[in-house]
């Protein structure tokens, strides 16, 4: 899918959508149909519509022999056409967007100052004055960006509801340069915020206050490519389409991909450990990053940019680097294995009557695609309404409360084909589904993909979005959205949810019988060598042998412990604590024992609401987190934790992980200048 997606706008213009929105508009719905070469054995259409309803045994999908993809097309042509309103929208010309000084664009409201919205403290770093901006353009000249209106621009963040108040933006090009800088600025006490494409989530990428901001925007240049192994060396700010592009061309793939992907850089994809829409299909970054160049806080250089995948020699320091989102180390360059380019690129877009049936459909999915299956997305009818309205791409199917969006990725156009119509066939006979479209083609594929991909842009342009990304088990992911919309009521304008549906560990099978190994071991459980109790053992046994993987979800221990839902993908006994490091540890209580694998998914929860307000705010958390801690989930699947979500770690992380991840702070950045007011929480 070479160049699937555009450059993102610099920030989401609510009021007044730009016009180089209108010129990057998707082809309008109609365009998702085509010549249909034929495929399917329907039964009479009623005559009000000009789609059958998609029930089972009304519509049967046929393969023409030898003509696999008739099938397909056949299916994209039943797209209705786009409203008169919205082509109306999509032509009517657009004013070119204008910044103030607060951010704002024109008509938009503006950017109130972080430090004024939050209660958080400036801590004691020094000023910028004229001998440092003297210094720093001895070390990058013509290359430190002082002007109100282009500091701006960096100040305030994709979502448009945080703003720093930084004076400076630097702009190096190379890891000497960075390391200059870095070496200065912990001389003299400056706080810095390392910055990509600036299209975190989080408000990780801009100043709280009046931090340095250090773009890798011109650290953009290739380094090498092997074209045997797919191993790709760069600079930090390659944008990552860009790097798509450039493997596409020469067979490859990109492991990563995300909306995003038009703006954000390879740095900051790495900073934070994006996730994205390939994570099911290539697994995350940090199995795919081979290696990196970072530069520590004092601009020691630590060059770990090796290209081997086998390299067993002691600790990975590279993984600290990986999600620390700025705080220990600007990363400089990366090393990415990357894997041969699929040949054949099949997308469905479906639509479900309900939750269960999307969660079936994932099932089927990966029992009879297999392999070949590489993306599988949902999203609420609610989001598919917001894309409709807000970026005038129309539905092409039928509404339906859910919709699901496949992808298969493989090496024989035939083989997938025959797979997808297998499950599509599969899935209509069982209800599943309740209308479908497939694209085969680049120009569908990527007009597909934008209803899924394009659903942030649609809710920034809603009103004041509160996000949410978490991490649940599969059975509950949906139920949160129902709990929300319920609490909020009227209150909120919108509550959706879209996301992304995980597999199960690789190696569930050894998984599974881990525990019962561990407890013929003398009962020491996970590795943390908490012995467990002698009355846990037949109990814990017996949920192990009765019903792996769940079954020890549904019993009790005495003493209060019981089993808990997932962490990531294991269930685990612990005690019952609303949240890591409260309430009381009794002894005797397994603080972390059984281990089972369980499926989890990622949601992306998002309230939309006329603008930011503190009684909303106050309905949403701790509630959000609340409910999701006590199943276990996790607090941030794929975005971070950057400013926002700073001070609710302690959902998701026990105490002693979190004091261990301040000794690193304090080793790797002892003065704290590196993006401070981040990630860890301002209270110990
Ligand atoms: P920035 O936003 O500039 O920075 C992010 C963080 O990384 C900051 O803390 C910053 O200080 C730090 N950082 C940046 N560069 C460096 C560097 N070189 N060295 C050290 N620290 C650095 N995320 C997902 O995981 N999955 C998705 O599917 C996804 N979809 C998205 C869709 C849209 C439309 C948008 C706007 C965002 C999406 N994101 C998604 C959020 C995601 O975190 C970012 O898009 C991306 O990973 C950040 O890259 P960036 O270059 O913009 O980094």
């Amino acid at each position: 899918r070479p160049g699937r997606g555009a450059r993102l706008p610099d920030r989401p213009q609510r009021a007044t959508p730009g016009a180089e929105e209108a010129a990057r508009a998707l082809p309008a719905p109609s365009a998702l149909t085509g010549p249909a070469p034929g495929g399917f054995v329907t039964a009479p259409a009623p005559s009000s519509a000009h789609r059958l309803p998609f029930r089972a045994g009304a519509m049967v999908p046929r393969l023409v022999p030898g003509c696999a993809r008739g099938f397909f097309g056949r299916w994209a042509a039943r797209a209705p056409p786009a409203s008169a309103e919205q082509r109306a929208w999509a032509a009517a010309p657009r004013a070119p967007v204008r910044r103030d000084s607060s951010g704002a664009s024109c008509g938009a409201p503006p950017v109130p100052l972080t430090r004024e919205r939050y209660p958080v403290q400036r801590l004691p770093f020094s000023e910028v004055c004229k001998d440092d901006l003297a210094a720093f353009e001895r070390l990058i000249p013509g290359r430190v960006v002082t002007g109100p209106e282009e500091v701006q621009a960096s100040n305030v963040d994709w979502l448009r509801s945080l703003r720093g108040c930084s004076q400076v933006l630097l702009r190096p090009r190379t890891t000497r340069e960075v390391s200059g800088i870095l070496r200065y600025c912990h001389e003299r006490n400056l706080a810095v915020t390392p910055q990509g494409g600036n299209t975190s989530m989080v408000g990780g990428s801009v100043p709280v206050f009046d931090e340095i901001v250090l773009s890798t925007s011109l650290m953009d240049q290739v380094l090498s490519f092997q074209d045997v192994s797919g191993a790709l060396v760069c600079q930090a700010g390659c944008v990552l389409e860009r790097l798509s592009r450039y493997v596409e061309q020469r067979g490859f793939t990109m492991p990563l991909d995300l909306g995003a992907k038009g703006s954000c850089h390879i740095g900051g994809n790495v900073a934070t450990h994006a996730g994205g829409l390939r994570l099911l299909r290539y697994g995350s970054l940090r199995g795919t990053v081979l290696g990196l160049e970072v530069v520590l806080a004092d601009g020691t250089v630590l060059d770990c940019l090796t290209s081997l995948r086998k390299d067993n020699t002691g600790y990975d320091v590279k993984q600290l680097f990986i999600g620390s989102e700025g705080t220990l180390g600007v990363i400089t360059a990366v090393s990415l294995l990357c894997p041969p380019q699929p040949r054949a690129v099949n997308v469905a877009f479906l639509g479900c009557p309900g939750f269960a049936e999307v969660l079936q459909t994932f099932r089927t999915c990966r029992e009879m695609l297999g392999e070949i299956l590489s993306a599988f997305e949902f999203m609420d009818t609610e989001c598919m309404q917001l894309v409709g309205r807000h970026l005038c791409l129309a539905c092409p199917v039928r509404e339906s409360p859910f919709y699901v969006l496949v992808e298969t990725s493989g090496s024989s156009a035939d083989h997938d084909a025959e797979k997808l119509t297998a499950l599509l066939e599969h899935a209509l006979g069982s209800g599943l589904l309740t209308d479908g479209t497939v694209a085969t083609d680049e120009r569908r594929i990527k007009a597909l993909w934008a209803l899924r991909e394009r659903v942030p842009e649609a809710l920034s342009r809603d009103g004041y979005v509160f996000k949410y990304d978490l991490s649940l088990p599969l059975e509950r992911l949906y139920d949160l959205v129902g709990a929300v919309r319920s609490r909020l009521g009227p209150r909120a304008r919108r509550v959706v949810g879209y996301g992304h549906l995980g597999e199960r560990p690789r190696f569930a099978a050894f998984a599974a019988l881990w525990p019962r190994l561990r407890l013929a071991l003398g009962g020491r459980v996970c590795g943390c060598g908490v012995p467990a109790p002698p009355w846990a053992a037949p109990r814990v046994l017996w949920g192990v042998l009765a019903g792996v993987p769940y079954a020890p979800a549904r019993g009790k221990l005495k003493g209060g412990a019981r089993p808990w839902a997932a962490q990531g993908r294991w269930v685990r006994w612990s005690e019952p604590r609303g949240r890591w490091g409260q309430g009381p540890r009794r002894p005797g209580t397994l603080a972390s024992s059984v281990c089972v694998p369980a499926g989890d998914g990622n949601l992306h929860l998002n309230v939309t609401a006329d603008a930011f307000s503190t009684t909303l705010l106050a309905a949403l958390e701790p509630f959000v987190y609340e409910w999701t801690a006590e199943r276990r989930g996790s607090v941030s699947a794929e975005h971070g934790l950057g400013f926002r979500k700073k001070d609710v770690l302690g959902y998701s992380k026990p105490p002693e992980a979190q004091l261990l991840m301040r000794q690193l702070k304090a080793l790797l950045d002892p003065k704290g200048i590196l993006n401070p007011y981040k990630v860890l929480p301002s209270r110990a």
